[in-house]
């Protein structure tokens, strides 16, 4: 019981900052697994505090605002997180309707509610879902939305039911420049909207994407698929995923794909909703409290939650710049501990107001270290976080370039020579194998090598003194060094570490001047005319190559024996194309395709980008292929490919 009022308690300041003041202080992640818990005691007990939200759908109307009745009530939707949960709540609408109805399967937006009317055809009014029975009216806000029309074609008294959402661009968008930073898209959706000033919703460029009908005159709609077909046709911004899923395996199958295709997307969806196709039976199945029983919100794993900093470290990076890294208090995100977060640069610490000992939000995309974007709480403990005055390895004073910090000494930093000397290695640089980032830290500290071209001068007696290393360790690291003389201009050219040049860089200047004398020459002017080349790229390029220093070290490499392969340009069906693989071929393996299209004269890219021409789909592509379609690029499938290799191919 102690804890059931706790957990009330908690879980009400929480819809409170969520609902009301769109500012909350914790994740949905945690949020959920409060209200659950809460759940359950419930359930366990059978004893309902008369203040539970699990019994209402929360927010209060804001000060300020007019009140607007909903002519029909808006609920909240019942959850589910696995199959299992899924199963059940299947197993529960053949209970009451006798048989498996149809579903239709849409993407869950994570936004505001937004509930319009219209008489006449015209936009009368705007309202928040509120208590699901009263709302704030935003009829001025929303009317600066420009995807929601002022007039539609049915002139009946009719309630639009949707969400507002900030797209992730406008979102990424408004906080780069933005003094305070939104927390994330749902929050900048909310507070546009619940905001007095319906310029700063204007400002903000949200979009009303419409999922429902909920009052309307006549009885219009037997279906929902009838029900999006007229938000078509009404000038409503509909969203492209709508499915028809009849049984729990296809609609797992459908919710992977939608999992799967997330990160292409430009809005934020927190799950997805699926809701039973006819609208009869819905009637026959009615609502709880609190939410249909006819529709259920499919959670997907959440992307964001909350921890503590703990503190800052500054780490100096091979081109000796300094760059922040939150160390976290350690917290499950996605399946992994989360211990550490990138923080960018100092001037991003500021905006965002972060601050040590204070409690973050941190997101996690697929595979990459998760990014700080926004402060959830401060407390008497908070520090702010101080800006290096020296280098925090080698104690040289710190020179500031735009948002940046760089060590002024680079020559003589053990970080920045060692990650150096690792990145020379890599296999996409000279490809030494065995010289990796410990044993870079032995040549430094034990013999003194500093710059690459010492490695070729490396014997064998010199590199028995190393720690670890025996004859056999000794003499493979010798011959891979060898081996790495002969290397290819692409490679060539990203093992300088030249700054912001990255693989795909190099691979493109390589193409580009065909050799590193014409690359040495090249202008700013003609380095800008090449696709994806900015401004910072360009001068880093020329301004490397102004630097004797650099001259003299190249030089000394080519002393030392390396020589530069240049690939001849080869010519086919490929030609100056670049080409993406992805799904399952079922004539070739992967790495037989990229063979061929090379020895056609393309390129093989593993992402998609803009930069890419063409894209070769094969059985279950994924997001490669959904981004694919997104910029509207030339897809093929493995027939199309193997027509275009005609007769010139044979079989391998
Ligand atoms: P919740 O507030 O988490 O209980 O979820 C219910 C809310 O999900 C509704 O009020 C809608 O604003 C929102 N929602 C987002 N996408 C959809 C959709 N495709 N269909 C129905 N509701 C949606
Ligand atoms: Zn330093």
């Amino acid at each position: 019981m102690d804890r059931m009022k706790e957990l009330v308690k908690l879980i009400n300041k929480y819809d409170k900052e969520y609902y009301e003041l769109d500012n909350p202080s914790i994740s949905d992640m945690e949020y959920d697994a409060l209200y659950y818990e809460l759940v359950a005691l419930e359930q366990m007990s059978g004893i309902v505090l008369p203040n539970s939200p699990t019994h209402r759908v929360g927010g209060a109307v804001q000060k300020g605002f007019n009140k607007h009745k909903h002519k029909l009530r808006l609920y909240s939707l019942d959850k589910a997180q696995n199959r299992t949960q899924l199963e059940n709540f299947f197993q529960r609408v053949i209970k009451a309707v006798g048989y498996m109805p149809k579903f239709t399967l849409e993407h869950k937006f994570d936004g505001l509610t937004v509930s319009l009317t219209y008489k006449n055809g015209e936009l009368v009014s705007a309202a928040t879902r509120g208590d699901g029975i009263t709302g704030e009216e935003i009829t001025a806000q929303v009317k600066t939305i420009r995807s929601v029309p002022l007039t539609i074609h049915y002139k009946g008294e009719i309630e639009i039911l949707g969400e507002g959402i900030m797209r992730l661009s406008v979102f990424e968008k408004y906080n780069e420049t933005a003094k305070t930073p939104l927390k994330n898209p749902r929050n900048g959706a909310a507070g546009a909207i619940r905001n007095l000033n319906p310029k700063i919703t204007a400002s903000r460029k949200l979009d009303f994407l419409a999922y429902n009908v909920g009052y309307v005159e006549e009885n219009l709609f037997k279906t929902q698929c009838e029900v999006n077909q007229f938000l078509r046709e009404n000038g409503f911004l509909v969203d492209d995923k709508f499915v028809i899923v009849s049984d729990v395996d296809n609609a797992m199958v459908e919710l992977n794909k939608i999992e799967e295709h997330r990160e292409t997307l430009d809005f934020m969806i927190d799950g997805a909703v699926l809701k039973i196709d006819d609208m009869s039976l819905r009637e026959k199945l009615g609502y709880t409290d609190k939410f249909p029983r006819w529709a259920l919100a499919y959670k997907f794993t959440a992307q964001e939650t909350t921890t503590i900093v703990k503190g800052v470290k500054w780490q100096v990076s091979r081109t000796s710049k300094i760059n922040p890294l939150a160390v976290l208090e350690p917290v499950e995100l996605m399946g992994v501990t989360v211990k550490q977060a990138t923080l960018n640069n100092y001037s991003d610490i500021q905006r965002k107001d972060i601050k040590i000992n204070s409690r973050v939000f941190i997101r996690r995309s697929n595979d990459v270290i998760p990014e700080i974007t926004a402060v959830a709480s401060h407390n008497e403990d908070s520090m702010e976080i101080l800006k290096p005055t020296n280098c925090p390895a080698c104690g040289s004073v710190v020179r500031e370039e735009g948002a940046f910090l760089y060590c002024t000494n680079p020559d003589f930093c053990a970080p920045t020579i060692i990650s150096y000397l690792d990145h020379f290695a890599q296999k996409s640089c000279m490809d030494i194998e065995g010289l990796s980032e410990k044993t870079a830290e032995q040549l430094y500290n034990e013999m003194h090598i500093k710059y690459p071209y010492q490695l070729y001068y490396l014997t064998m007696e010199q590199l028995l003194t190393l720690e670890g290393f025996k004859e056999k360790k000794a003499s493979n690291l010798l011959s891979n060094i060898e081996k790495s003389k002969n290397v290819t201009l692409d490679r060539f050219i990203f093992s300088l570490g030249i700054p912001s040049i990255g693989r795909k860089t190099a691979r493109q200047l390589a193409d580009t001047f065909q050799s590193l004398e014409k690359l040495m020459e090249a202008n700013t002017q003609t380095l800008l005319a090449l696709d994806d080349f900015g401004q910072i790229m360009a001068d880093n390029v020329v301004g490397f190559f102004a630097d004797d220093k650099n001259i003299d070290l190249i030089n000394k490499l080519l002393e030392a024996g390396v020589t530069i392969k240049v690939e001849e340009k080869k010519e086919g069906i490929f030609s100056g194309k670049v080409v993406v693989l992805t799904g399952s071929l079922s004539t070739f393996k992967r790495s037989q395709a990229a063979k061929i299209i090379e020895e056609q004269g393309g390129k093989v890219n593993d992402t998609v980008s803009k930069s890419v021409n063409l894209v070769i789909a094969g059985k279950d592509a994924g997001s490669k292929l959904a981004k694919a379609q997104k910029l509207e690029i030339e897809i093929w499938d493995e027939g199309q490919f193997i027509n275009a290799l005609g007769s010139d191919f044979i079989m391998v």
